[in-house]
C-alpha cells in the first residue's frame, strides 16, 4: 500500500528530545515534524493518541532463514549443536527453503518493530526476492567459508560478486550487498585479504563474525600465534566498514585495536547466552569509544528476532555480569537498537533517528496496554516493559508494511504456511 503521504498525529516521539507532536511523511522521507500539523495535509492518517513512536529498529547480525530451522536444536553445547544439527539441515538448503524463511524472518521483525537488518547467508537471491516482497531494508552478504581450499574459494569469490552485481542497490536501495567472509577459523588468510581488496575497490562493505567462542580464539593463536583481532590487524583486514558479530572474548588490546581501527560491533547476548558462549564486555567498548549495535543472530540460537526482547536482555547481562546496575542504561541501549545499528551499516545520514529529511523508517507502539501503564518514561517502558507484539504500525521506506498489527505487503497465513512446508522438507 503506496502513500504519497503519510502523517502520524498526536503521537509521543522519541527524536532528539521526547515530545508528543505529529509527524508527515512525504514519499520515503520524513518531511515535518510540527504540532499544527492538519489530517488535509496527508493521502493516510494514522491516528497516534496512546503510541509512540521510534525509527524503525535496526538489527545488525542474522541469518534470515535460518527461522527454518527454530527450535530444531536447543540445550547442547555449541559443537553438538553445529555438527549434528545445523550443518546437515544446512547441506539440504535450496533457494525455495532460503526464500521461505527469509519471507517468515521479515514478517517476523514487521510484526517485532525492525525495519532493517544485516543478513549472512546462502542463496541470497532467494533471500533478496523476499526482502523485495516484505519492503523491508536489508544489507545481504553470502557467507564464504573456503577451509583453506582454494577450489571452494574460488567459488565463493564468485558466488560473492553474483550476488554484488545482480543484488546491490536494488528495490529502491532497500537492498544493499556486502562481502560475508564467515569467520578467521573459518576463512583463509587468502580469502580475507581478497575481502579487504574488493570492499576497497567496490565499495561494498564486510560483515564476518568474530570471538564468538573462546575456542575459536585458541584455534587462531594456534595457526597465527596471535588473538583474532591482532591477526586482522596485522593483515590490514580491519577498517570503519567491517562490522564484526559477536565480540565476545576479547583482551584490552584487541578493544583498543577495535577503537582506532572504528570497526563496529554488533552485540548478540541472546544467542551468546544460549549457546553459553561467554559475556561481551560490551559496557567496556562503550566507554572506550566503540560503536557497540544489536542482533539478534538466527532464530535457531536465539529463539527469536524480537530487538525489544534483545535490547533488555542486553542491558540486565551487562548489569548482572559485572554486578553494577548502572551499567547500560535504558537510553544507551535504544541507542544499539537504532542510531549505533544505522552508524553499523554506515547509514547513519539517512536512518537511526526520527529527523526530517531522514528516511522514513518508523515504528509506533500501542502504549495502552497493562504492561505498559502508568505511562511515565517512554524509553524506560520501551526497554523494560514492552514486547514485540505491542508493535502497532510501521513503515519502512514510506510504505506502510503493518497497520494494527496486519500485516499489508505479506499475506502471514501464507508465509507461515510456506514456512512449514520448506521446514519439513529441509528436515525430510
Ligand atoms: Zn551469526
Amino acid at each position: 500500500m503506496e502513500c504519497q503521504s503519510i502523517l502520524i498525529k498526536n503521537t509521543i516521539i522519541i527524536g532528539s528530545e521526547i515530545k508528543k507532536s505529529s509527524i508527515l511523511i512525504e514519499n520515503n522521507l520524513i518531511s515535518k515534524i510540527d504540532d499544527d500539523l492538519s489530517s488535509n495535509d496527508a493521502d493516510e492518517v494514522i491516528n497516534g493518541e496512546g503510541k509512540v513512536l521510534i525509527p524503525g529498529l535496526i538489527n545488525t547480525h542474522t541469518h534470515l532463514s535460518m527461522s527454518l530451522m527454530r527450535g530444531l536444536a536447543d540445550d547442547m553445547p555449541l559443537d553438538t549443536w553445529l555438527n549434528n544439527y545445523i550443518w546437515p539441515a544446512e547441506a539440504n538448503l535450496s533457494g525455495e527453503h532460503c526464500y521461505a524463511g527469509a519471507l517468515l524472518a521479515c514478517a517476523e521483525m514487521i510484526k517485532s518493530g525492525t525495519t532493517t537488518f544485516n543478513d549472512m547467508y546462502f542463496f541470497i537471491d532467494d533471500v533478496a526476492k523476499a526482502v523485495d516482497e516484505s519492503g523491508m531494508r536489508g544489507m545481504l552478504s553470502h557467507g564464504m567459508i573456503d577451509l583453506g581450499d582454494e577450489e571452494k574459494r574460488k567459488k565463493e569469490f564468485k558466488e560473492s560478486i553474483r550476488i554484488i552485481n545482480k543484488c546491490h542497490n536494488t528495490s529502491d536501495g532497500r537492498i544493499k550487498v556486502s562481502l560475508g567472509p564467515h569467520a578467521p577459523y573459518t576463512c583463509s588468510m587468502e580469502l580475507l585479504q581478497w575481502v579487504r581488496r574488493k570492499a576497497d575497490e567496490l565499495g561494498v562493505r564486510i560483515h564476518i563474525h568474530v570471538s564468538e567462542t573462546e575456542f575459536e580464539v585458541e584455534q587462531i593463536i594456534d595457526s597465527y600465534g596471535a588473538r583474532p583481532f591482532e591477526y586482522l590487524d596485522e593483515i590490514d583486514f580491519l577498517g570503519d566498514d567491517v562490522l564484526a558479530a559477536h565480540g565476545v572474548w576479547l583482551s584490552d588490546s584487541e578493544m583498543d585495536i577495535i577503537r582506532d581501527k572504528k570497526v563496529k560491533i554488533s552485540h548478540n547476548p541472546i544467542s551468546n547466552m544460549k549457546l553459553a558462549s561467554g559475556v561481551s564486555p560490551v559496557s567496556k567498548m562503550i566507554s572506550k569509544g566503540i560503536n557497540v549495535s544489536l542482533g539478534t543472530d538466527g532464530a535457531a540460537s536465539n529463539n527469536n528476532l524480537d530487538l525489544l526482547e534483545e535490547m533488555k536482555t542486553a542491558a540486565l547481562l551487562q548489569k548482572i555480569y559485572n554486578l553494577d546496575s548502572t551499567l547500560l542504561s535504558a537510553q544507551h541501549v535504544f541507542e544499539m537498537a537504532t542510531i549505533n545499528g544505522a552508524k553499523a551499516l554506515g547509514i547513519e545520514k539517512e536512518l537511526g533517528t526520527i529527523e526530517v529529511d531522514k528516511k522514513a523508517d518508523l515504528t509506533l507502539l500501542n502504549f495502552n496496554k497493562t504492561h505498559l501503564t502508568p505511562y511515565r518514561h517512554p524509553l524506560s517502558h520501551l526497554v523494560y516493559s514492552a514486547q514485540g507484539s505491542d508493535v502497532d504500525t510501521v513503515i519502512c521506506n514510506g510504505q506502510i508494511l503493518m497497520q494494527h498489527r496486519k500485516l499489508l505487503t505479506l499475506d502471514e497465513q501464507e508465509v507461515i504456511q510456506q514456512a512449514e512446508e520448506a521446514s519439513k522438507d529441509l528436515l525430510s
